[in-house]
């Protein structure tokens, strides 16, 4: 239970939280409640990106402003509350003393650390420079684009076709890249198809754009039952997109790249689903990080060897019950956001702190319109189908943080569902435009 504190404005406690993501903002939001507490909330964006749906952007199933919520107007009620807009750079740990980019320095009673990942290339040359990441609301309104761009230039230069142009490869087949493919095979299927409609691109044929999906394992969806991805599989594969399994991307350069069986394909739009690891702030610490460049906590989410510092959500390797680190998921860093603000709490009242423990749900994949996986609950009770796509639509609705969202994400969903008719397919960049299509080294 949550200690409740009574007013003491001479003991007012400042905490200092890194990163507005599920973590940080839950964290946030629970701690805000108590009158002993003020919050100083840093984020390099002024805005929560939901994630879960940035594919959707990168589809054009959804508009950006659907998934991103300005961080004061999810704190709104809350006059303890500071947020600002800063990208912390480095941090005393033991000060609880942090630096900004923009040259301002935090300190406070309480650090919290929830800064997120970023795309683990594992090394692959050329993969840093040449793919597109699908980790942040940029990464995905700048694959909108180029995905745009590559139609755009092949209908108004089919010979483009054969430089790659419609050919486009997704490294990594766990739930983002299989719900990238689905909804993308879903999208050329549309943008492509023979019989002649206002949206499709008159010039090209269905049968020009290829779809690849790679993957290092022998499955799509590793973490789910070989039913489900036996399913997930075919439902692809109905939308036209090719499964390389067991394959792994050995080299990415300009215009092409190079599978682990020697095969070298030319595109020039390469989306990096391939892995994750600690936002570049970990490396900044002065600590030794765990798995994934991720700072290593203790089951109450502090940091070994040090006083109040507590990470969470993707920054950090929290243990399950299993004693193996828990996946980067929305709900863990939701789960550990408030179980942080908990033991914050405590530690004010001077009493024990509690460990976290991790409420698994489930896990759910969308694979396009009608196909969704779903496992429920900790003994995963197995969906698919309609069934587990209405049930996807139903909790992702939930979790978007406005109730504008909520509303405009299903009317945005009925229009794709049921007229078949995308929202916002609107070459915004025109960096992705220019292709030097002979340029590939
Ligand atoms: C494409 C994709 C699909 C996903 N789908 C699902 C799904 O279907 N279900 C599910 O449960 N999970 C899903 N996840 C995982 C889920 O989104 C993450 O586990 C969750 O967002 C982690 O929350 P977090 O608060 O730890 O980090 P984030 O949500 O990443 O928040 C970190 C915040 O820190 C900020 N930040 C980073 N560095 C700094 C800095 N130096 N200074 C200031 N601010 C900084 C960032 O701007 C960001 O706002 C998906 C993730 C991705 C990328």
């Amino acid at each position: 239970m949550t200690p409740a504190l009574a007013h003491n404005p001479n003991s007012v406690k400042h905490i200092l939280i890194v990163g507005g993501g599920f973590a940080g903002l839950n964290c946030a939001r629970k701690l805000a409640a108590n009158p002993n507490v003020r919050i100083t909330l840093l984020d390099k964006n002024n805005y929560q990106q939901f994630q879960p749906l940035l594919y959707q952007v990168a589809t054009a199933i959804l508009p950006p402003d659907n998934i991103a919520f300005n961080l004061r107007g999810a704190l709104k009620g809350h006059p303890n509350v500071d947020v600002k807009m800063a990208e912390v750079v480095s941090i005393d740990l033991d000060k609880h003393m942090l630096q900004t980019a923009e040259g301002q320095e935090y300190q406070g009673d309480f650090l919290v650390l929830a800064a997120g990942s970023k795309a683990n290339f594992f090394g692959t040359p050329g993969a840093d420079e040449h793919t597109y990441p699908l980790y942040s609301l940029h990464d995905a309104e700048r694959l909108r684009s180029r995905i745009l761009a590559m139609l755009e230039s092949a209908e108004r230069d089919p010979s483009l076709i054969a430089k790659g142009a419609l050919n486009f490869v997704i490294v990594g087949a766990g739930p983002t890249g299989t719900e990238m493919a689905g909804a993308f095979g879903d999208m050329l299927q549309a943008s492509l198809r023979r019989k002649i409609s206002d949206r499709a691109y008159k010039d090209l044929r269905a049968d020009r754009g290829q779809i690849l999906l790679v993957d290092g394992g022998h499955a799509v969806l590793s973490a789910f039952s070989p039913k489900a991805q036996t399913y997930a599989a075919k439902m692809l594969e109905e939308r036209g997109v090719q499964l390389r399994l067991g394959t792994r991307v050995k080299e990415v350069g300009n215009g092409h790249v190079v599978l682990s069986d020697g095969t070298r394909i030319p595109t020039h739009t390469v989306i990096w689903a391939g892995g994750l690891k600690a936002a570049p702030l970990s490396s900044n610490l002065g600590i030794k990080t765990g798995q994934g460049s991720r700072i290593d906590v203790q089951a109450d989410l502090t940091v070994p060897g040090l006083t109040g510092v507590y990470a969470l959500g993707d920054f950090a390797n929290i243990l399950g019950k299993d004693g193996n680190p828990l996946p980067q998921l929305g709900s863990v860093a939701e789960q550990s956001g408030k179980c942080c603000a908990k033991n914050i709490l405590l530690d004010i009242a001077g009493m024990p702190r509690a460990p976290f423990h991790y409420l698994d749900k489930g896990i759910m994949a969308m694979i396009g319109r009608n196909s969704a996986v779903a496992e429920v609950g900790e003994h995963r009770h197995e969906l698919q189908g309609a069934i587990a796509f209405a049930a996807w639509l139903g909790v992702h609705a939930a979790l978007l943080t406005s109730t504008r969202a909520k509303i405009e994400a299903f009317v945005d969903w009925a229009w794709d569902y049921f007229g078949g008719s995308r929202g916002d397919a609107v070459l915004d960049r025109s960096e992705e435009l220019p292709i030097d299509w002979n340029d590939d080294k």
